[in-house]
């Protein structure tokens, strides 16, 4: 059976929650990094979430490259869409909300979508249109300070009538109150008026199941990832998720386990710390690697032996003055650059040593590794922990990945990782 759901993010990190959630309410997922070359994913997959790096990209490039993953989308036999965004409406005057929700509309022959960015799981309400996160409002968050997507004005229906053509209009509390019948018709009300776009204002978590049963029929949803659980149960309802109870089961080929953390965050050198009592650790000195050309392939070489028993760590992440001092000897952009490429080696070299299950610790760390192994895309298995699943590349031969921000996870989450893995 084809593809169901068909999702473009804005960015990857808001991919992969969404992503997550999805294999959560029961669809098998995969995440595919970037706009897909071929046809590369496979036929028992529920929902398809393109990961883009549009966000923040020129409004013409976010809207080229949105329109080509629907492409692709549809031809994997999606018939519903999602524009994920992120919870707190990150943009400017200029989009790239608005103008990518239009193209999409535009393209998908309908001229009308919900836009529901709400997600009170983490405290973020819309009412009247104003956006709260927590207690106070979007404009007094912090994100009002952001370096390229400042939120100064917390009206999301001011915000986005800035940034589109078409009319914006605005789905109130009552009318989610009354329930989907009513958000159906207010829904129809609106787009006979000329309203292309509409906010949504949610609440509660239930507030989104009414918003997403009434979506149902809808071509376009936009939203955080938070409407997605209610997008799920709609194709439930209609029967087309038999395989619910194992959307998140994933098959990863027997091999070695090794860590690669380049995160400096606090809670990766926790973790580092307590794997390095429990298994063979390795550390690596960006000066060092950035002298010494061979340093890498040492570290291999010793990694290889280590192998033999069991896990293996290899980690970069130091604590804040030894971070600091390094920087100072080689520059930051330098020894960021020194320790990424050496992650990206090093990823190559342990695959082709028999690691198949890779845990990678830092979000730019990812990055570099999921670049140096060619990994186009990622099916995504149940979460270890919150944020965090195993993932099974779709290259051949795969492996199992897990690819955690620097923040995530327990203390113990590299030794507990390799315990039970799929
Ligand atoms: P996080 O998710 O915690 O932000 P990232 O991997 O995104 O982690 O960022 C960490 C950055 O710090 C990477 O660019 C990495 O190469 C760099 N880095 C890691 N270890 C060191 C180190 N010891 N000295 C200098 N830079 C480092």
């Amino acid at each position: 059976m084809p593809a169901l759901l068909g999702c473009i993010a804005d960015d990857f990190t808001g991919a992969t929650d969404l992503a997550g959630t999805l294999v959560r309410a029961g669809m098998r997922t995969v995440q595919m990094i970037g706009i897909p070359e071929a046809d590369t994913v496979s036929a028992d997959v529920d929902a398809i979430v393109i990961a883009l790096k549009s966000r923040t990209a020129p409004t013409a490039q976010a809207v080229a490259e949105s329109l080509q993953s629907l492409k692709w989308l549809q031809a994997a036999g999606c018939c519903q869409f999602v524009f994920k965004i992120c919870s707190t409406f990150d943009s400017t005057d200029k989009g790239n909300i608005g103008p990518v929700s239009e193209a999409l509309l535009t393209a998908l022959d309908s001229d009308f979508a919900m836009v529901c960015p709400a997600f009170p799981r983490n405290a973020r309400r819309v009412y009247q249109g104003y956006l709260f996160v927590g207690d106070g409002l979007l404009s007094e968050s912090g994100m009002e300070q952001h370096p390229l997507t400042p939120m100064t004005d917390p009206n999301l229906v001011r915000v986005l009538d800035r940034q589109t053509q078409g009319s914006v209009g605005l789905l109130p509390y009552d009318t989610i109150k009354r329930g989907a019948a009513a958000v159906t018709a207010a829904c129809e009300h609106l787009r006979v008026e000329g309203t292309s776009l509409v906010i949504a204002d949610t609440l509660a978590e239930d507030d989104l199941e009414v918003l997403a049963t009434a979506a149902s029929d809808h071509a376009l949803v936009v939203g955080a990832s938070g409407i997605a659980t209610g997008l799920a149960g709609n194709f439930h309802c209609r029967g087309l998720l038999g395989h619910a109870a194992v959307a998140g089961q994933l098959t990863i080929p027997v091999g070695q386990g090794a860590v690669l953390a380049g995160s400096c965050s606090q809670t990766t050198r926790e973790q580092v710390a307590q794997a390095a009592a429990h298994y063979p650790a390795i550390k690596l000195d960006p000066v060092q690697l950035a002298k010494d050309e061979d340093a890498v392939a040492d570290v291999l070489v010793q990694a290889q032996e280590y192998l033999a028993a069991g896990p293996v760590l290899i980690y970069s992440s130091s604590e804040p003055k030894i971070l600091q001092a390094t920087q100072n000897k080689l520059g930051a952009a330098r020894a960021a650059a020194v320790v990424e490429a050496a992650m990206a080696h090093l990823a190559q070299g342990l695959v082709a040593a028999g690691v198949t299950r890779l845990v990678v610790a830092g979000g730019e760390t990812s990055g570099a590794v999921v670049k140096a192994l060619d990994i186009h895309g990622l099916r995504i298995g149940t979460e270890i922990d919150p944020g965090v699943p195993w993932t099974l590349s779709l290259n051949n031969p795969a492996i199992g990945l897990v690819l955690k921000s620097g923040n995530f996870g327990s203390k113990d989450f590299f030794l507990r990782v390799f315990e039970d893995p799929p």
